[in-house]
């Protein structure tokens, strides 16, 4: 991938220094210019204060997550590893999204309201800790590249890829994306680790997609892109949302293309998801029951002779040893918060190796005493008391 490492440039009286495309460290000018003689550009770039870092997709804060910084991996639903107690392990390595999608269930892109932060891991401490978990899962696992994000705004995707691909219990990696940064360089690059990409084209039709994305979705390069990816020899997966009212026809028109190009081979080739409307996500009215949702996939299945109703064991996926999950629901504990939470009015702190989301007023470097009001497949929620 040709992302130029560093590009430095000036703006709203900051210098800017952007790098992997993504990672947008700002030094007010005046501060700059007083330093720039003293020091070396990576020293400046490491350690200046007053700096800020930003995601550019996103223009929120950006946390980077080493090892060094102690934040573990595990415990968080936007970052680090995920593991629902099966063969699958959900690998999340950056949060931030290109689109604005009107039904997007994490509420991502620059238009968010809810979310305040954007993380980024080290891909040697994630490749580091996907190892560990998938030892103790034994062979046949696979592990999955996702998140609330596009995944290849990842700038260490290659990097991470590579170390997935000589974890030896790994059998399996795939990974979803939106399309819009699918190159054929990029193509080439996935097909040398990935076995499936999951792909979500929500409509054929430019004008409907382009509204579905709350942004300019470039739908003919995508669709092209898909039948790169089928003759790449990675299997293709399309995962449109479904939204009643909004793309009904266009569903119809996405079966079509995914037989057309001969997606899914070792896998069903179209996964189409039902709109659901989250708490923190954004919500349209229209939405189906799941009987109502069901029912339609079963026709198109007799139409379109594919098959629609999907479950785990269509992708191999079966229940496997969990990682410890060393902390309960109603547990109090005192901690400092350590970094800023996803969401306004979070905080993260570190309880037992694990992350916690804290809601609290507090600020980052105070201590707060919280107690932990869910726990879900390892992921931990607490609320100041
Ligand atoms: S591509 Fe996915 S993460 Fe990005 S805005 Fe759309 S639904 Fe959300």
């Amino acid at each position: 991938m040709s992302v130029k490492p560093i590009r430095e440039y000036e703006d709203s009286g900051d210098k800017v220094f952007l790098i992997r495309g993504i990672i947008e460290v700002r030094i007010p000018l005046r501060y700059y210019h007083r330093i720039a003689k003293r020091y070396s550009r990576e020293y400046i770039i490491s350690f200046a204060e007053p700096r800020r870092v930003i995601n550019h997709i996103t223009k929120r804060q950006l946390v980077f997550i080493t090892r060094e910084c102690g934040i573990p991996l595990f415990g968080h639903p936007a970052f680090g590893l995920i593991d629902r107690g099966t063969n699958l392990i959900q690998v999340r390595p950056v949060t931030g999204c290109n689109l604005n999608c009107i039904f997007c269930s994490v509420d991502e892109g620059r238009i968010s309201r809810t979310r305040a932060t954007d993380y980024i891991v080290e891909p040697d401490y994630l490749a580091a800790k996907l190892e560990e978990l998938a030892g103790l899962k034994g062979g046949g696992v696979e592990a999955h590249i996702d998140g609330q994000c596009e995944p290849l705004l990842y700038p260490y995707l290659e990097e991470l890829l590579e170390r997935m691909s000589q974890i030896k219990e790994i059998e399996v990696i795939s990974m979803q994306t939106n399309g819009i940064l699918l190159n054929e360089s990029r193509i080439a690059m996935l097909s040398k680790y990935v076995t499936r990409i999951n792909l979500s084209i929500n409509a054929i039709d430019e004008a409907r997609a382009n509204m579905l994305a709350g942004c300019r979705y470039p739908v003919r390069s995508v669709l092209t892109h898909a039948k790169r990816i089928v003759d790449s020899g990675m299997d293709l997966l399309i995962a449109p949302v479904w939204i009643p009212g909004y793309n009904d026809a266009e569903i119809e028109k996405i079966i079509q293309f995914a037989l057309e190009i001969g997606a899914g081979k070792r896998y069903p080739p179209l996964g189409i998801q039902k709109y659901i409307p989250y708490r923190y996500g954004r919500k349209l009215k229209s939405v189906l029951t799941f009987r109502e949702f069901y029912n339609k996939l079963a026709e198109w299945e007799s139409e379109f002779g594919v098959k629609l109703i999907l479950s785990p064991a269509d992708f191999g996926i079966e229940k496997r040893a969990r990682i410890h999950r060393p902390i309960r629901k109603g547990e109090r504990f005192r901690a400092r918060l350590i970094a800023e939470g996803r969401m306004f009015g979070e905080k993260l702190a570190i309880v037992r190796d694990r992350v916690i989301t804290v809601r609290t007023d507090k600020r980052v470097g105070e201590f707060a005493t919280f107690e932990i009001v869910r726990v879900h497949d390892g992921i931990y929620l607490a609320v100041e008391v």
